[in-house]
This record gives C-alpha cells, sequence and structure tokens, in this order.
C-alpha cells in the first residue's frame, strides 16, 4: 500500500502547483484517523470522492491537493475503517427483533407491561405483526413464583394473538385471540401436556405437548425485510460496514440479495450458503455470486457441536463427563467429498470446528486438498479448542482460523469444567492462531453474542466481558494487542472475505467504509472502552448513521 502513499504525495505536489487541482467531495479534518495500513499510520484528515478515499494525511497537503467540495470538521473525534464482523448471523438477529425478550420480567405485571412496550415500539416503527410473540418469561423469578393466566394480556391485547414462550419452551402463556385464532378450547383427550383450566375457561396456559396446539409464528417476507432494515440501523449505530454471514439457504441469502440490489440493505455482505442439496444445486448451475454489495461464494460446514452442551468433538473425553467426546455432525468423508467439489468450484470452505479433534481433522482434510495452494483462504470457523501441535497447519495453507472474542469471555466460566486445566492451553489461543498466518478475522457470532463490535475489541485485549469478568481476565496470555485487534475486525476480516484490495483501511482507491467514536481505542485506558460512543458511521462515503440524528 506504501506505493499509493508515494503516488498521491508525487500528485499533491504536482497538483499543488497546477491551478487546476482535481475534485473530491468531502474532507474531514480535525480528527485522528489511523488508517490501518501496513504501517498502521496515523493523520489528522480525510479526503473521499465518489465514495472512495482518495487522500489521508494532513489538512493543508490534502487541501492542496485537491479542491473539496464540502468539509466537516470532527472536532477531535477518531476516526477507524468500519468494523467488519467476520462471523455473524444476520437473519437470525434480524428474526430475534421481531420476537419479544421477556427475561427482564420480575413479575407477570412486569412481564406483560414489558410486551407492551415492546409491541408499541414495533408499532411506531411501523411493524405490523399478526401475531405478538414473546419468550424467556420464568415464574420462579417472581414473587410467589405462581404459573400465570391471560386476564391482564387479554384487556392490553384484546385484538391481537399473543404467545408467549417460557424461558424452557415447555410452556407457553397465551391470550383469548391466540385460543380463538388456534380453537384451542379444552383438554379434548390431549396426552403428555395440559391446557390448563379454570371451571370451563382455560386460563391461557398451555404445557408441554399443549404448546404444540398454537402455531410457531414465522415472519413472512415483508415482515422480514422490514426486520432486515431494523437490524441494519442497529449494526451502523455500533459502526459496522460489513458483515459475514456464517451459513443461510437459498431463500434466505436471496432475500437479502434482492434488497441489497435494491438498496434496502445497505451494509456490503458475504453470505456463506448453507450445506444444504438446494445450495449446491444453486452454486453448481450458476457459480459464485459477485455483486456490488453482495457476495456469496463461501460454503460453510459443520464438523462439530458446541462445548457448552458438550457437543464439541474432543481427543479425550470431557473432564466433566468421563465417557463423552462429543458429537460429529458431518462424517470425515463426506466431509472430504464435499470439500473436494466446493474446491473444484473455486469456492471457499467455512467449517464450524469447536473441539481439538474436529480442529484436527478439518486441518488435515483441508492440508490434503488445498496442498501448495496457499490463497484459497479456506476457514476454520470458531478454532476454539487446537491442539498446539496441530496449529502449524493454518500456516502451512493458508488457512484462516476465524475467531470470536466475546465466546471467549462468555465461555469463561464453564469452560475448564468442561476441557479440565491442561487442555486449557489449547482454547481460545486467539494471540496463538494469530501468530500462525500473522491475520485473525474477528466476529461475534451474533445473535448468539451481542452485535456490539467494541465488546468483540475489549474481549480481545482485556479478555473480561463489558462488566469486568472474570477481574483478572480470562486465558490472558492469549489477549491480543490492540492493533491486532483494530486489523481482524477491519482489514484481516476483509482479506477473510476477498475483500482487501476494496475496504477495511483507509487508503487511496479503497471504499471510504468508516467509523467515528468519540474515544481513542488505541490510547484509552482499558476501562473506556465499554462507554466508547459511535459518532457516525460511513459507507462509501455516505453517512448512514448520525449519533445526532440516529434516525
Ligand atoms: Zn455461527
Amino acid at each position: 500500500m506504501k506505493p499509493l502513499h508515494l503516488i498521491l504525495s508525487l500528485s499533491v505536489l504536482l497538483f499543488g502547483s497546477c491551478s487546476t487541482k482535481p475534485q473530491a467531495d468531502l474532507l474531514l479534518y480535525n480528527a485522528v484517523v489511523y488508517a490501518v495500513d501496513d504501517d498502521f499510520s496515523v493523520h489528522d484528515a480525510i479526503a473521499v470522492s465518489d465514495g472512495r478515499v482518495v487522500g489521508v494525511g494532513a489538512k493543508a497537503d490534502l487541501e492542496q491537493g485537491f479542491s473539496m467540495d464540502s468539509v466537516l470538521d470532527l472536532d477531535g473525534a477518531i476516526v477507524f475503517p468500519g468494523f467488519i464482523d467476520a462471523h455473524c448471523h444476520v437473519m437470525g438477529y434480524a428474526q430475534a427483533l421481531l420476537t419479544a425478550d421477556l427475561r427482564a420480567a420480575g413479575s407477570e405485571e412486569e412481564m406483560v407491561l414489558l410486551l407492551k412496550r415492546w409491541y408499541d415500539l414495533q408499532l411506531e416503527r411501523g411493524f405490523t405483526l399478526d401475531r405478538v410473540q414473546g419468550w424467556g418469561w420464568d415464574q420462579n423469578n417472581w414473587p410467589g413464583k405462581e404459573m400465570p393466566e391471560r386476564s391482564l394480556l387479554d384487556s392490553l391485547f384484546p385484538d391481537v394473538p399473543v404467545i408467549l414462550r417460557r424461558v424452557d419452551g415447555h410452556a407457553v402463556l397465551v391470550n383469548g385471540k391466540a385460543l380463538e385464532a388456534d380453537q384451542v378450547c379444552c383438554p379434548d383427550g390431549l396426552k403428555g401436556g395440559e391446557i390448563v383450566m379454570d371451571g370451563d375457561r382455560p386460563t391461557g396456559l398451555l404445557i408441554d405437548n399443549a404448546v404444540e396446539r398454537v402455531e410457531d409464528w414465522t415472519p413472512d417476507k415483508a415482515q422480514m425485510e422490514e426486520a432486515l432494515k431494523l437490524a441494519e440501523q442497529n449494526l451502523l449505530a455500533h459502526g459496522l460496514t460489513g458483515l459475514h454471514d456464517a451459513g443461510l439457504p437459498k431463500e434466505e441469502w436471496m432475500l437479502l440479495r434482492s434488497m441489497s440490489s435494491t438498496g434496502d440493505f445497505r451494509i456490503p455482505i458475504s453470505c456463506m450458503a448453507s450445506d444444504d442439496p438446494e445450495n449446491f444445486a444453486f452454486l453448481r448451475e450458476s457459480g459464485p455470486i459477485e455483486e456490488d454489495r453482495f457476495w456469496l461464494r463461501s460454503v460453510k460446514f459443520y464438523s462439530d457441536g458446541a462445548l457448552g452442551s458438550r457437543g464439541a468433538l474432543l481427543l479425550e473425553p470431557y473432564a466433566d463427563a468421563p465417557h463423552a467426546h462429543g458429537l460429529p455432525v458431518t462424517s470425515r468423508e463426506d466431509m472430504k467429498e464435499r470439500l473436494e467439489e466446493v474446491y473444484a468450484m473455486g469456492l471457499q470452505a467455512c467449517v464450524h470446528a469447536i473441539g481439538d479433534s474436529a480442529n484436527r481433522m478439518v486441518l488435515k482434510l483441508y492440508a490434503d486438498q488445498l496442498q501448495d495452494d496457499h490463497n484459497r483462504r479456506w476457514r476454520v470457523e470458531h478454532a476454539q479448542v487446537v491442539q498446539p501441535g496441530d496449529r502449524h497447519w493454518f500456516s502451512d495453507h493458508g488457512i484462516i482460523p476465524s475467531v470470536q472474542p466475546t465466546h471467549a469471555t462468555s465461555d469463561a466460566d464453564w469452560a475448564e469444567d468442561r476441557l479440565g486445566a491442561d487442555r486449557m492451553a489449547a482454547a481460545y489461543a486467539y494471540s496463538s492462531l494469530r501468530a500462525q498466518l500473522g491475520i485473525l478475522p474477528l466476529g461475534t457470532d451474533f445473535p448468539v453474542e451481542d452485535i456490539d463490535p467494541l465488546k468483540t475489541f475489549y474481549s480481545a485485549v482485556s479478555r473480561k466481558d463489558f462488566s469486568g469478568m472474570p477481574e483478572s481476565g480470562f486465558l490472558t496470555s492469549e489477549s491480543l494487542s490492540r492493533e491486532e485487534a483494530i486489523r481482524g475486525m477491519t482489514v484481516e476480516a476483509a482479506y477473510a472475505q476477498f475483500r482487501e484490495a476494496e475496504t477495511g483501511s483507509l487508503e487511496p482507491g479503497k471504499w471510504a467504509d468508516l467509523v467515528v467514536l468519540d474515544t481513542d481505542l488505541m490510547e484509552c485506558a482499558e476501562e473506556a472502552i465499554p462507554i466508547a460512543r459511535i459518532l457516525s458511521t460511513w459507507i462509501r462515503g455516505e453517512r448512514l448513521f448520525s449519533a445526532q440524528d440516529p434516525n
């Protein structure tokens, strides 16, 4: 990237001496601009034209080089390349926005009021929900611990069916409208469940098999579009200018693709196709998709499950379940066959691997397939437990570990129970993994974790969550430096989606995808990171979020 800087400096000199300077759309100045280029250079201004960076440097130099259509004083704010989430689930997050989270309710009344507030907010946002759906209530957290019933719900929601799932999913509370809509009236021979009655009146509480009597609400296309627009607003408000969706069936990526093409979803997004016959049929027939802000050139596979539920595939048994090794999700033979096809189609493979056995299997299969082909950028998603002796596969074959620092801090409380003290040296070893290839794209796996990239940054560098836990940090020898974390959230995430020539750093020629913050993440005290604010988010030179005008 250095040559571009030299060319720019030269052009500044040349144009500076002429009367006709090239036009630039916008100069952002009085800022601390982290270019996140090879030298991690810092500047005080950035010039943008036609959506692209045309120069970074001193304000005076840029003004000499370009005649500016407009200028914006950033008042000392901090500029980074926009954050890219290298592993997330956008559709899952959007869907979750259509369901009220009732976990915080401390009583039955509070649950209903919480739901009402959430519902009113949806109406304000222009959502029309034909069913109101919530989840997460737990009467064990309420005074008296009584199971709820529908009277209050009926009085506040007389006209629309309401279905509220208990935190474990084994019971639902519904209102009269839902009972009417799904014709739930009386026990009528139901086995393995209960429609709770008060005399001949159903109370609205349905238990176990009775839960199936009310229809699960699935949003239609128009509702999903609305939810994705709302999701986009939230993501922009957190400084995100790029996304990798980690696995979607065709119907879902088609929706994102069409919204991307009409400008209804503006955050550039790479989607991994989920491993299913419909996606494979499409890819065989049509090949990868590379459009303006939408890409489909990867396939997502699963090799094992998760550590929390003891589904991660381990070489040695679980420390807290001596007969369990976890569960393989895809057999070695099936995986091998599919990787061969993905390779032949010129696509990127992204395999979920958590346990050390799963990671070893995937790395070996990758190595056999890739041989000396170092630029396929095949990825191991999560790479959570990788034996130190297996790490060389990453650098030997250009394999990318794709990790989520908030997983490490979320799992900190119980990971050692599962793995035992000795095996912890192999776990969440982000610094060691980064050392292999020199890059480590970072993501969140939202909605499993929060969407906030500042949490990713904080977890990566401090190995604590936003509440400061664990106090002394979790396996801190594997923490990343601030520069490494920023690179993982920007240019290295762009590399993992083959977009590093276009975005991920603020260098002439790249898109002006950037985020403006009130806090210098490179210099501030560690405690200041969780309270840093995003002031604005820009994609291709266009300000799509501003804290002054959130909508
Ligand atoms: Zn995921």
